[in-house]
């Protein structure tokens, strides 16, 4: 099975000569492919007979990924489905919507999507680590979760607005697919989303932030830091154990050097763990004067112990980053009730009742 989803514009047309036909055909795909969300080859009428029938006995088709499994959390604002892929696994992914009345400037409906179903990193903090690794998903299964959504939005007359890769799985895990879909997803004559709409959200591997820098895309980057020092991230984070703290920073660094976007380091406040004023401290001093941002997320409920500190507690720690310099938002979280929210992303059943 070949999903179309998976060809660049340029590939559709190699595709189509291929066969035998003039190179319009292949605009006679991608058209509708990111315009129309046909479920299958025949649902594009333009198309000769001849070239879809071609198509099919070739083992092309469209969208191999298929919903079974949708839930909205109670302001309607969130979004949560399951799609079913090949093999019988599947993937979750979900949309937030947010009203210019929340927050100021134009409505935004951002997807958050998945890059592989589990994750090999482990944190004990979040519900996709704690399933374990399962496997890295295709381009045209990442391209598939924003095709869904955008598909839901037209018949509201919306759009999609912002894509952040922070849904099941670690980004640079499975660097290739995810550029792939990337591509896909900003080509004027694929999806043609703005590449700063963009944001990569990665646990901090430098070899694939270095990477990326080099891709020539303006995407933003958000680090996955958590922690100041080694040893209380090691034990967040099992697997990070092979880079530093001053590694991933000095990434970072390098990424903003390289593409002039701002790099935003995130950090899942847990009670007790990393919210004392001492390791605030010590984040402000490693931090300090990078130009960098701190996104602090009260960490969202998962099968683990964790809790979230007191508000008081979140806004000294943000009080502290911001009189040293250091850029500092709390991140307001959508779709706990759903389990939609950051750290809840696991598949199964059980997740799509609330
Ligand atoms: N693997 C990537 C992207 C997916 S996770 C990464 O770790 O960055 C996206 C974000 O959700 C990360 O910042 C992650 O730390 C955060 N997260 C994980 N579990 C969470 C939880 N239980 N509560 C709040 N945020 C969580
Ligand atoms: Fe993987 Fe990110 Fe979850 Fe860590 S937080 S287990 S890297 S998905």
């Amino acid at each position: 099975m070949k999903d179309l989803y998976r060809l660049f514009p340029e590939e559709m047309e190699q595709l189509v000569l291929d066969m035998g036909y003039p190179r319009y055909r292949a605009d006679q795909i991608l058209l509708p492919l990111y315009y129309k969300f046909p479920k299958n080859i025949d649902d594009i009428p333009q198309l000769p007979k001849k070239l879809r029938e071609e198509l099919t006995t070739n083992g092309y088709v469209i969208g191999s990924a298929k919903e079974t499994y949708r839930v909205v959390s109670d302001d309607g604002d969130t979004t949560k489905l399951l799609l079913n892929l090949e093999n019988n696994t599947s993937v979750e992914t979900v949309l937030m919507q947010y009203s210019p009345s929340k927050i100021g400037g134009h409505p935004r409906s951002t997807i958050c999507v998945s890059t592989q179903i589990g994750c090999a990193m482990g944190c004990v903090f979040c519900a996709t680590g704690q399933m374990g690794f399962e496997t890295n998903l295709k381009a045209e299964h990442i391209v598939s979760q924003v095709i869904h959504f955008a598909e839901l939005l037209e018949q509201r007359g919306e759009h999609v607005t912002n894509l952040v890769f922070m849904g099941m799985g670690e980004p640079m895990a499975n660097y290739d697919e995810m550029i792939r879909a990337i591509r896909i997803l900003t080509h004027d004559r694929g999806f043609g989303l703005g590449q700063r709409h963009i944001t990569i959200s990665t646990i901090g591997i430098p070899s694939g932030i270095d990477k990326l820098a080099e891709e020539n895309l303006q995407i933003g980057l958000a680090i996955s830091l958590h922690a100041p020092n080694n040893e209380l991230r090691k034990k967040l984070i099992p697997t990070a154990s092979s880079h530093s703290v001053e590694e991933i920073i000095d990434a970072g660094r390098r990424y903003y050097k390289k593409t002039g976007r701002r790099v935003t380091f995130e950090y899942v406040m847990m009670a007790g763990i990393n919210d004392s004023s001492k390791i605030a401290t010590q984040l402000a001093t490693l931090l300090h004067g990078n130009g960098s941002h701190v996104n602090l997320i009260p960490i969202n409920p998962t099968a683990g112990d964790f809790l979230r500190p007191s508000e008081e507690r979140i806004s000294e720690f943000e009080q502290i980053l911001s009189n040293a310099g250091v850029n500092c938002t709390v991140r307001v979280e959508k779709g706990t009730e759903i389990s939609a929210a950051c750290g809840q992303l696991r598949t199964d059943m059980t997740n799509f009742s609330k």
